[in-house]
């Protein structure tokens, strides 16, 4: 080890010296972390209620009024960070900060397009809600909890002065919109009525502060309260539809995706790909079909043949008190399948801890990864599997054939082994705060997605006969389905103004999803903007890379290396990480 490590120095000695270029490569660098500190520092303190998501708690007393001002300083604060970026050179940094690098200055850019142009804060009531960041300070206990609720004192002064600008704010908001946030404000009060007194009752605070405390939180929850009244009686005539429109649209894909392709570009290729799968789906049902249902005729519509194939192998499902034994059986599967087939590193020490949901997570079933924030260094990963324990018979049932036999498998490789699981073990290996902070989320859900179909081509689930099974693709494709079709839809919905009925109906018959599945999906996107399309953007990007260098390199490619050279970059957008590698 040591050994390889002096020839690694070496290496680098000699390249300094050798070329001038490269010259200032230390300097520049120790520039820039010096930079990346001042900035996040700055950055909490102009963002407390972010800061404390995170795990930064320094500022935990202040809450931001969202005013005139406060926009100003955060455009100043913009502007000013631009300019210190254009004082590096960014050819001169290492490829760790020259990401870093283009993921701040597309922050500080999008903050500003956000401010000027997007201008949620004018149409969007439901961005005005402090419930959440209370809620938070009462139930992780990062500090004593005396502390804890003396900052919540502090921090509760200004949510007058915070609903009193966000009312001065508002213009003309969408409908969807302000119906949210009458729902969140309304109902979201218990935070200063009852967890507030539950929590006061716990602590060691005096009589006379808590009587304080106390006071405080019943102009804080008048506020909330007369905010949701203010808009229930407010006159809007003309509200803005929540469709966002072909110009921001394009814009906001741009600055949160951050991916090499255009939102058109993305969406065509996403109704190409639905295209695709419906033929695959199609000729995996005519092959499958005698196998299940023998003689019967099968539908002349390929959509409802489908259909009903998936159906039919949606009966496979475990039984609902094995359901948590089932997903932890299979994760030294996935590990073993990894390496007799060379697909990825994978670090041994570092094996994934399995565990049963914690309670405040009851309820949710599946599984999901629960890593620890960047101020919390100590923290585990856990994954995180829920208990079907108590649920009613149909719901279980229903719930079962979702996540069937075939399904479950794929959910393991995407939350886990090799998906993101094994890609944060990887972007750890190269710290940087800037990307857990900032990290991309279409290359984090692209590389899962990416990962589902690089095990299937691999052959997982296939044994000795080395392929995946037809039933796994065909499973496979339904739930890549959804994912591209929750881009077609985003951007349908926001850009070429598809109704609900079109939704719904694309939604249930060419996807295959549930009527209620399908309903919330229509709430969702009618919420929100671009995020739906990050997990097929994501894929659509590491695909196309991977197959381009294939092209390239011919019989040198190699996956494991491909992988462990992609991961290597970090929670970057994939553009970059197409840059660095294609240099190499
Ligand atoms: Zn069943
Ligand atoms: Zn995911």
């Amino acid at each position: 080890m040591k050994k390889i490590l002096a020839v690694a120095f070496c290496y680098a000695a000699f390249a300094a010296c050798n070329n001038p270029a490269n010259k200032n490569m230390g300097t520049q660098d120790t520039q820039f972390d010096g930079y990346k500190e001042r900035f996040i520092e700055s950055l909490w303190k102009l963002n407390p209620g972010w800061a404390s998501s995170v795990g930064y708690h320094k500022y935990d007393s202040v809450l931001v009024v969202p005013d005139e001002a406060n926009r100003s300083v955060e455009l100043a604060f913009d502007k000013a960070n631009l300019d210190s970026l254009k004082g590096f050179d960014i050819n001169a940094l290492s490829d760790n900060n020259k990401t870093d690098y283009k993921m701040i200055e597309n922050q500080l850019r999008s903050s500003e397009w956000a401010i000027n142009e997007e201008k949620a804060y004018e149409w969007n009531p439901a961005s005005y809600n402090v419930a959440e960041g209370f809620a938070n300070m009462l139930s992780n206990d990062y500090d004593s909890l005396d502390t804890r609720l003396h900052n919540f004192y502090l921090r509760m002064a200004s949510v007058p002065a915070y609903y009193e600008a966000a009312k001065k704010n508002i213009k003309n908001p969408t409908t969807e919109h302000t119906q949210l946030a009458i729902d969140q404000n309304g109902g979201g009060t218990s935070v200063f009525e009852k967890d507030l007194q539950d929590a006061l009752a716990k602590s060691h605070i005096d009589a006379k502060e808590k009587e304080a405390i106390t006071a405080r939180a019943k102009e804080a929850a008048n506020a909330m309260k007369g905010y949701a009244d203010w808009l229930k009686q407010l006159k809007n005539d003309n509200p803005r539809s929540f469709r966002l429109g072909k110009e921001l649209y394009a814009k906001k894909f741009d600055f949160e995706i951050q991916s090499g392709y255009s939102a058109e570009q993305i969406f065509d290729k996403a109704v190409q790909h639905k295209k695709e799968l419906h033929e695959k789906m199609f000729a995996l049902t005519k092959q499958l079909w005698p196998k299940y249902c023998g003689n019967k005729a099968m539908p002349a519509d390929t959509l409802v043949a489908i259909k009903q194939m998936i159906d039919t192998l949606s009966i496979n499902h475990v039984q609902p008190d094995s359901f948590q034994a089932a997903i932890e059986k299979q994760i030294p599967e996935l590990v073993a399948f990894i390496k007799a087939k060379n697909l990825i590193y994978l670090d041994p020490s570092k094996p994934l801890v399995v565990r049963k949901e914690p309670a405040y997570m009851a309820g949710v079933a599946g599984a999901s990864i629960n890593a620890p924030g960047p101020y919390d260094k100590n923290g585990n990963t856990y994954y995180n599997v829920g208990s079907l324990a108590g649920w009613p018979k149909e719901k279980a049932e229903s719930y079962l054939r979702e996540y069937n036999h075939y399904i479950m498998q794929i959910l393991n490789i995407h939350e886990a082994i090799p998906g993101h699981y094994t890609q944060l073990i990887y972007s750890n290996q190269s710290p940087s705060i800037i990307k857990s902070i900032l990290g991309n989320n279409a290359m984090i859900e692209g590389w899962a997605v990416y990962a589902e179909r690089m095990m299937l081509e691999s052959g997982y689930g296939g044994g000795n006969t080395g392929q995946a099974p037809p039933e796994m693709w065909l499973m496979y494709y339904k739930w890549n389905l959804r994912s591209t079709c929750n881009t077609i839809l985003d951007y349908r919905v926001h850009v070429k103004n598809m109704s609900k009925e079109e939704a719904i109906h694309m939604l249930v018959n060419e996807a295959f999803q549930q009527q209620a599945e399908a309903e919330g999906k229509w709430k969702r996107v009618s919420l929100t903007q671009v995020q739906l399309c990050c997990y097929f953007t994501g894929y659509t990007e590491i695909y196309d890379l991977r197959e381009e260098l294939k092209k390239k390199l011919g019989d040198k490619f190699n996956l494991k290396q491909f992988h462990e050279k992609f991961l290597s970059y970090g929670s970057t957008p994939v553009k970059y990480i197409r840059e660095l590698m294609e240099k190499e």
